[in-house]
């Protein structure tokens, strides 16, 4: 059984849950030990016991904890890679690279300890010296979704402790696995008593004891609309800093001067790969008159070759949906688009395979209108819909036109229209003949509108969330 890390004991909560594996559910992953709210109200204790210490403590010691952090990770990328497709059914050679890149960013904000830096400028006032430096927020308290078990908490974890906060960890319930994984990494790579903390669990347990808990300094969450404005209308309660990714309905618009080879196999991977659970994945391709009818046809004959299985069969392109409950919510959607009269073009029905498991056609829907539920509304799953427009200015207006504003792409061979979309679209990134998801580590995340809130995450624009800024003023 795995349990839960509180001032640094492993603590068995107040009951367990198995971690099932989508792609086979007779495959149990392991147990998991789940936390009380008195759990995370005592994880939260040892965090705040444990701060003044850790946000003293010598750069060095951070760099050395995250750097062999990283190693390990890295080490051990195709055992924790297993682990990742097997709990989330993200496949094989995805999980890997994922798990790459969460060793990357601990490398990453290892290197960000031995550069931290302030301000000394001199005051309008004779004989006085301004300093602006930053300092730790002090408990973090982490909150993860389920579809990059690892990537996530990495990106949150590290640069929370890079900086010098500490940390409550509570990572979704459907991956504890890789979450566990991890910390236990830490903790063995020599990080004190208290200062990481993880409390696994559900939602509405430890997650809201931690957003009615006065010392949680931060709180960091990835996850859907509805969980971020609690955890918003609970932070402004508790005057406290927070920062929300939530959802996306990302645009890719594909031109007719597009190179179709670069549309196609960008649209397709970021409509299903990942099985489309990823809150970058393009769910509307926004496609002019003039290339339309042959991208929708080439698109239809590479979804042909895409074969769904098993996440750790080799061969797979598309592994199971994560669980019952979205699979219910990505079959319902199919309904909603035949409904509202989007015509089904590829997939829309569930696949049996040798394992019983969650697995759903990658399903094209064209004739769709930017106005239907399947348009608006975030699907998360390899679920996607071809919006026919007359030219780049309906391409780009259709395009902003939603409560999003995550991510959003763009396939031309025209440098004026790419131009032009990079300066207006309306979200926190922009791909130009890329797909809409696949971003790297060292460079900020975010999005606008309904997608985010707050300080970008990664790459150094990450101190702006994990540390709070001090001007000084010293009498000469
Ligand atoms: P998803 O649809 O990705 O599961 P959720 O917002 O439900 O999105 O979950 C994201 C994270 O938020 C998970 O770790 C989940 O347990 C947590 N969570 C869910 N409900 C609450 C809540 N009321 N308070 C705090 N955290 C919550």
């Amino acid at each position: 059984m795995h349990r839960n890390l509180i001032a640094g004991e492993w603590t068995a909560g107040e009951d367990t849950i198995e971690n099932i594996n989508p792609s086979n559910t007779n495959d149990v992953v392991g147990e998991y030990a789940r936390a009380s709210a008195d759990d995370a109200k005592a994880a939260i204790a040892a965090a705040k016991a444990a701060f003044p210490g850790w946000s003293r403590s010598g750069i060095l010691e951070r760099h050395a904890i995250l750097k062999k952090t990283a190693d390990e990770i890295l080490a051990r990328k195709d055992e924790l890679g297993t682990l990742l497709a097997r709990e989330e059914g993200k496949t094989l050679p995805e999980a890997i690279g994922e798990t790459i890149r969460a060793a990357q960013i601990f490398e990453f904000f290892a290197g960000e300890t031995l550069r931290l830096a302030g301000e000394v400028i001199p005051s309008v006032r004779p004989n006085i010296g301004v300093e602006i430096t930053r300092e730790a927020v002090g408990v973090v308290g982490i909150i993860t979704p389920w579809n990059f078990p690892i990537a996530i908490p990495a990106w949150k974890i590290a640069p929370a402790l890079a900086y010098g906060n500490t940390v409550v960890f509570k990572p979704a319930e459907l991956v504890p696995g890789c979450a566990w994984a991890i910390v236990d990494i830490l903790v063995r790579a020599g990080l004190p008593k208290g200062v990481l903390n993880l409390v696994m669990g559900k939602g509405s347990v430890v997650g809201q004891a931690m957003l009615e808990s006065p010392d949680v300094a931060a709180i960091t969450f990835t996850g859907s609309t509805g969980t971020g404005k609690r955890v918003a209308a609970a932070s402004i309660e508790h005057n406290r800093k927070f920062q929300l990714e939530m959802g996306g309905k990302n645009p890719f618009v594909v031109l007719d001067d597009a190179d179709l080879t670069v549309a196609v196999e960008a649209a397709a991977n970021s409509g299903f790969f990942s099985t489309g659970q990823r809150c970058t994945a393009s769910s509307r391709l926004i496609v002019t008159e003039g290339i339309h009818d042959r991208f929708v046809a080439a698109l239809t004959e590479k979804l042909k070759t895409l074969v769904v299985d098993d996440a750790l069969k080799a061969g797979t392109h598309i592994g199971p949906v994560v669980d019952a409950g979205q699979l219910k919510q990505d079959t319902d959607y199919i309904e909603i688009g035949k409904g509202e009269g989007a015509k089904l073009a590829f997939g829309g029905d569930l696949v049996k395979r040798d394992n019983p498991g969650f697995y759903l056609q990658p399903t094209l829907f064209t004739e769709a209108t930017n106005a239907m539920r399947i348009s608006r509304e975030e699907i998360f799953g390899p679920v996607v819909s071809v919006i026919r427009v007359k030219d780049y200015d309906e391409a780009l207006a259709i395009a902003n036109d939603t409560p999003f504003g995550l991510s959003s792409g763009i396939a031309t061979t025209s440098l004026k229209h790419a131009t032009h979309f990079k300066r207006n679209a309306e979200a926190g990134m922009v791909m130009v003949n890329l797909p809409t998801a696949g971003v790297d580590f060292h460079v900020p995340f975010g999005g606008r509108k309904g997608s985010s809130y707050g300080p970008r995450e990664q790459g150094k624009y990450a101190n702006e969330f994990y540390t709070t800024v001090k001007t000084a003023y010293t009498l000469a």
